[in-house]
């Protein structure tokens, strides 16, 4: 195991070219078995450095993302991890986590902590090197923070099922592999709220493909529904010292936030999904309370009741699924400084104008202002309109209230809706 510390200008200028680089002679046969591998590991550190553990394999259920496309080209993430055979990148994959956010925050200056992240990788046939990279958050580039080797037949790798929650089936359109299968988990539903749960998961998905660019892609989607049982209703609230016996321990107040709602234990949510084909893992948690959380290619989850909880959903599953950021900017995150205006966020739809042609500019009429005024005229019109990212300068968003802005928002705007159409199409094109 290597341990690097994340510092500035350490960064691999080869690195950069990730997202282009191809698996050139091999087939997903020749190099993976039909299952996939869950590594769990643990992140630790601070504001200022950061480290990697390895907590374990599980050999899990059928590998259903693409097969023809196992490098990432989206450049997506503050870490990307890879698989290399012989030198040769032949699986990569972005991903945010709970734990990066945390490192943003006030209380990472004064402290040390760790949270876990599984990430899945079809199941190699050969030994293969792990690599893990971390994005700077002052340049940019990917830094390596983690390598290890995974030897397929280690008894390390555990076998066998982790559970046996009924896994059910909201809508089956098709192969796993060239559909983006959906897992919906229960959490704070006891036994006797599993048909709430079933309801709650058909109305979740007829509220996501009533919104555009979904509802011109239900046919991509598989949905399923782990009814994992909890022993209480609802959810954790500490700050009016509520305190429920759920499956996933979630809570609200992350960060001391009222409305973040999160799993603190990521790997715990990873492993209620194994016996399912998973592209996309989403929480529903039985509450009426406000509040949700979207991490990208990690998990997303919201209350499944109360005003907006079909809004909260549709935005949470868009940071989620499609790594698009948050377009508002008022003073409601316990983030510091999330985004550095000396560089591109990596996120589709917030530009810093650093490098605003990997963006939409391409979709703007040449004689767009830029910052375009926030006019009623310009209500429904595509645009560099300041303020998004939780900052209120230097940042721009694309429209001026999408739904990834606010819950009063029509709809996602052109910028998202690109992003999302391509996500989908990367898992069944
Ligand atoms: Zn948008």
């Amino acid at each position: 195991m290597k341990k690097v510390l994340a510092c500035i200008g350490v960064a691999l200028a080869s690195l950069l070219t990730l997202g282009q680089l191809q698996a050139k002679e091999y087939t997903y046969d020749e190099l993976f078995t039909p299952d996939r591998l869950r590594i769990d590991l643990i992140f630790g550190g601070n504001d200022r450095a950061e480290y990697v553990y390895l907590s374990g394999y599980h050999h899990e259920t059928t590998w259903s993302g693409p097969k023809k496309k196992l490098v990432e080209p989206f450049g997506y993430g503050d870490y990307v991890y890879e698989l290399r055979y012989q030198d040769e990148v032949v699986f990569s994959k972005g991903f945010n986590s709970l734990f990066r956010e945390w490192t943003t925050t006030t209380e990472a200056q004064a402290m040390d902590k760790a949270m876990t992240t599984s990430l899945w990788v079809p199941f190699p046939k050969e030994k293969m090197e792990l690599l893990v990279y971390r994005r700077s958050s002052e340049t940019g580039l990917l830094v390596q923070l983690y390598e290890t080797t995974i030897d397929p037949q280690s008894k390390i790798i555990r076998h066998g099922r982790q559970n046996d929650w009924n896994v059910y089936t909201v809508q089956e359109m098709g192969d796993p592999e060239n559909h983006v299968d959906l897992v919906f988990v229960a959490e704070g539903y006891t036994a006797e709220e599993m048909d709430k749960f079933r309801a709650d998961c058909h109305r979740f998905a007829e509220n996501l493909f009533a919104m555009d660019p979904y509802s011109q892609h239900r046919q991509d989607f598989n949905i399923w529904a782990v009814e994992s049982i909890s022993e209480e209703t609802g959810t954790d609230l500490p700050h009016k010292d509520i305190w429920k016996q759920t499956v996933l321990n979630t809570h609200f107040y992350t960060f001391y936030s009222d409305r973040y709602l999160t799993v603190p234990d990521q790997t715990l949510a990873a492993s209620l999904v194994s016996n399912t084909p998973c592209d996309a893992l989403y929480v529903i948690v039985n509450t009426d309370v406000y509040g949700g959380g979207g991490i990208y290619n990690y998990y997303g989850l919201s209350m499944s009741d109360g005003k907006y909880n079909a809004e909260v959903f549709v935005h949470e599953f868009g940071h989620s699924f499609a790594n698009l950021g948050d377009e508002y900017y008022d003073n409601s995150t316990s983030y510091d400084e999330f985004f550095n205006l000396s560089i591109e966020p990596h996120v589709p739809n917030v530009t810093s104008l650093v490098n605003f042609e990997s963006k939409w500019k391409d979709m703007l009429p040449e004689d767009c202002p830029i910052p375009t005024p926030e006019t009623e005229e310009n209500k429904n019109k595509l645009g560099v309109y300041e303020g998004g990212g939780y900052m209120a300068r230097g940042l721009y968003r694309p429209w001026i209230n999408c739904r990834m802005k606010t819950n009063y928002a029509e709809q996602y705007c052109p910028v998202c809706q690109r992003a999302i159409v391509r996500m989908i199409e990367h898992y069944t094109r």
